[in-house]
């Protein structure tokens, strides 16, 4: 049984960036830019007035001027007007382009209105209310820098730009599996010795909040069937995140089933809890991960391995959070705990966590109470209070 550690390691030496695709920016938030985004122009485009009010040139403010005859006026979206003459002003609004031989924009708010004419009531400085041509950046200059996350700030710059079509990561095509003859559909009332197939939805629920559509499956617990129903789904998928059918038991097929399938079993067994029996294979750049069935077990994998996995596809890093324990919990087996927990921030800005009991790894309400997993380390048998932990946020 290998540590945590090393099976982390072992699943992220296999994540690599799956392809380039084009997308629309209405999908674009979430994923990685899978290329530089150069101004297709200088930015603003032109001296842009900042302020309603007039433009002036300065040097007649300079002479003496305070009062000023109105020669033209111009809105946001009009083309450059030429001020014609130096002691006039032109009368103008936000978003505007200033007016050729006028180098001062005076907002309304310093200003006296006159019969076609405005006085200035304030001191003005030369260039004031204006956001000079280029001043932003000019042509040709990067944006923003391949491998970013998109978020809606960056969005508004692709706009901006021009770019309705981006090139991003592709995401892993990934197929959620359940398996168990025990389960059935959400809608099917089961006997007293069946349960509802939850598993899945959680998952596919979670991989949409990670920005990645998916589809479910179920197999039966036949190893044939298995088999045959795997094969087709490996064609169209790149990833098959399974729960359930490999621990133990004697119709644990999974395993057995992935091996005669050909692929390589990178480990089974993890020295952790809850989720000791997650099976983790490759074949070719297909990945599986087999993740034991109990909701609780499931959740933890996914977390613990296929979350950073996910990242590192995305071409990005997953840092977990780090939480300071607030209860004391005693833990004796020789395996890393991930134990439920919630967090809240304290005064100071420390994420505290505070450890929660639930029934177990089949209990499925107890996570619905916490914010995620602490992750206290094997090694000790008492984890003190103040003690600073990554924690997987669910
Ligand atoms: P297994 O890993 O197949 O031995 O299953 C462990 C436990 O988790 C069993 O009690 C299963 O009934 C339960 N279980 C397995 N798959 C699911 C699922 N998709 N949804 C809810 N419970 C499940
Ligand atoms: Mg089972």
């Amino acid at each position: 049984m290998i540590s945590v550690k090393e099976a982390l390691e072992k699943v992220m030496s296999t994540a690599q960036i799956i392809d380039v695709e084009s997308i629309s920016i209405h999908d674009a938030i979430g994923r990685t830019l899978a290329e530089d985004i150069f101004a297709d122009r200088s930015m603003p485009p032109f001296d842009r007035v900042t302020m309603d009010g007039i433009c002036i040139d300065y040097d007649s403010y300079q002479s003496g001027q305070r009062i000023f005859v109105i020669e033209s006026i111009t809105a946001a979206g009009s083309p450059t007007v030429t001020l014609q003459d130096k002691k006039k002003c032109v009368e103008i609004m936000t978003g505007a382009p200033l007016a050729i031989g006028a180098d001062t924009v005076i907002r309304y708010e310093d200003l006296k209105e006159l019969d076609q004419a405005y006085e200035i009531k304030e001191a003005i400085i030369r260039g004031k209310n204006i956001h000079t041509k280029g001043s932003d950046h000019s042509k040709e200059t990067v944006l923003l820098v391949k491998d970013k996350k998109i978020k809606a700030i960056d969005i508004n710059v692709l706009a901006s730009v021009g770019r309705s079509i981006v090139e991003v990561y592709r995401n892993p095509k990934v197929a959620v599996i359940s398996s168990g003859d025990e389960l059935v559909n959400i809608a099917d009332l089961p006997t007293e010795y069946q349960i509802r197939k939850s598993n899945v939805y959680m998952l596919q629920s979670r991989l949409r909040e990670l920005g990645v559509e998916s589809k479910t499956f179920h197999f039966v617990d036949n190893s044939d069937s298995i088999y045959t129903e795997m094969k087709t789904i490996l064609e169209d998928y790149d990833v098959l995140l399974m729960s359930g059918g490999v621990s133990k038991g004697k119709f644990d097929f999974i395993p057995e089933v992935l091996d005669r399938l050909g692929f390589q079993k990178i480990f089974h067994r993890v020295a952790q809890r809850p989720g000791k029996p997650f099976w983790f294979g490759v074949m070719d750049d297909k990945k599986v991960f087999a993740f034991p069935g109990n909701p609780v077990s499931t959740l933890a994998c996914f977390h613990k391995y296929f979350v950073p996995w996910l990242y590192q596809t995305k071409g990005l890093y997953y840092r977990p959070l780090k939480v300071v324990l607030a209860n004391e919990t005693t833990f004796k087996p020789d395996l890393d705990y991930f134990a439920q927990a919630s967090i809240s921030q304290a005064e100071d800005g420390r994420w505290m966590a505070t450890i929660g009991h639930g029934n177990g790894s089949g209990d499925m309400v107890s996570p619905t109470k916490m914010d995620g997993f602490i992750e206290l380390p094997k090694g000790k048998d008492v984890y003190e209070v103040g003690g600073v932990y990554d924690f997987m946020m669910f």
